[in-house]
């Protein structure tokens, strides 16, 4: 069975695509296959992978708008075992379209519907708004990642997204989870970060991860070789944070949930 990851954060900067690329990145490079959709217009995370949106012709909107399927929009990449549904230029335009189909927040479920055993994961990199491209990632996500930079005020808006969950959750996809919380753009373990995490750890208890993501220069240049950093630069620390995260979230679904809510 596949698992779907909406990384989700209505906040722009705060480490999303970067986890979304770096995190689908290690998942592969551990064996498990994975799928990476990019949902947000600016198609940073198809340029990351060395797909810049003015060179794909069809991509996530064609989904959307059910002009294509699966199979015939996704891309392999140079990394093994993840392949990649790009965002192309038209992507800006599906907030606009998208209002005027039928079953518009259901679309982008019923577009991953048929990829069934697959891929193991299918991580999902939202834009930085609570629109229509978000619902459809939250109506077809098991789980929500997500990302919290390290900085005064990096709760703010998180109480929005968890009421947007919420709805969704009502009106359209039940048994969306919470996957965890993970703190990003950490400048190192100083107290800025150690404060952002309790005060994370208060709302979110064990969900956030352990591990953290450090300000790493490579992971910042590795987009402009269209690599992720395991790639570009595998001995980083942003690269090695990323494997970790990745492990840690195997390692939790390898657990059952009840010696998991104990463990920390
Ligand atoms: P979002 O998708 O939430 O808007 P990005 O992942 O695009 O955020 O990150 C915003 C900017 O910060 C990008 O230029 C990215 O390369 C850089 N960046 C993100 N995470 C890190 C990090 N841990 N270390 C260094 N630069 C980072
Ligand atoms: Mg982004």
């Amino acid at each position: 069975m596949s698992r779907i990851l909406a990384v989700t954060n209505q906040k722009g900067g705060v480490g999303k695509t970067t986890t979304s690329i770096n995190l689908a990145a290690s998942l592969a490079a551990i064996g498990q296959p994975t799928l990476l959709v990019d949902l947000d217009p600016q198609g940073n995370a198809s340029s990351g992978l060395g797909f810049p949106k003015d060179d794909v012709s069809q991509g996530t909107l064609d989904l959307l708008l059910d002009f294509a399927d699966l199979r015939s929009v996704l891309l392999p990449t140079a990394v093994d075992d993840l392949h990649l549904v790009p965002a192309t230029r038209q992507l800006i335009g599906a907030e606009v379209e998208l209002m005027q189909v039928f079953g518009r927040e259901m679309r982008l479920k019923r577009a991953l519907s048929d990829i069934e055993d697959t891929y193991r994961w299918v991580v999902l990199d939202c834009p930085p708004s609570l629109g229509f491209l978000t619902v459809n990632a939250l109506a077809a996500a098991d789980g929500v990642l997500i990302p919290v930079q390290a900085e005064y005020y990096a709760m703010e808006g998180l109480g929005e997204l968890l009421r947007t969950m919420a709805e969704v959750r009502k009106a359209l996809n039940p048994t969306l989870a919470r996957e965890g919380v993970v703190v990003t753009l950490a400048d190192s373990r100083n107290n800025l970060c150690r404060d952002v995490t309790e005060e994370l750890r208060q709302v979110f208890g064990a969900e956030v991860f352990e591990t953290v993501i450090p300000r790493n220069v490579k992971l910042g240049e590795a987009p402009s070789y269209g690599q992720p950093a395991l790639s570009y630069a595998p001995a980083s620390s942003g690269a090695q944070a990323y494997s970790a995260l990745a492990r840690e979230l195997l390692a939790r679904h390898a657990q059952p949930t009840a010696q998991r809510r104990t463990a920390s």
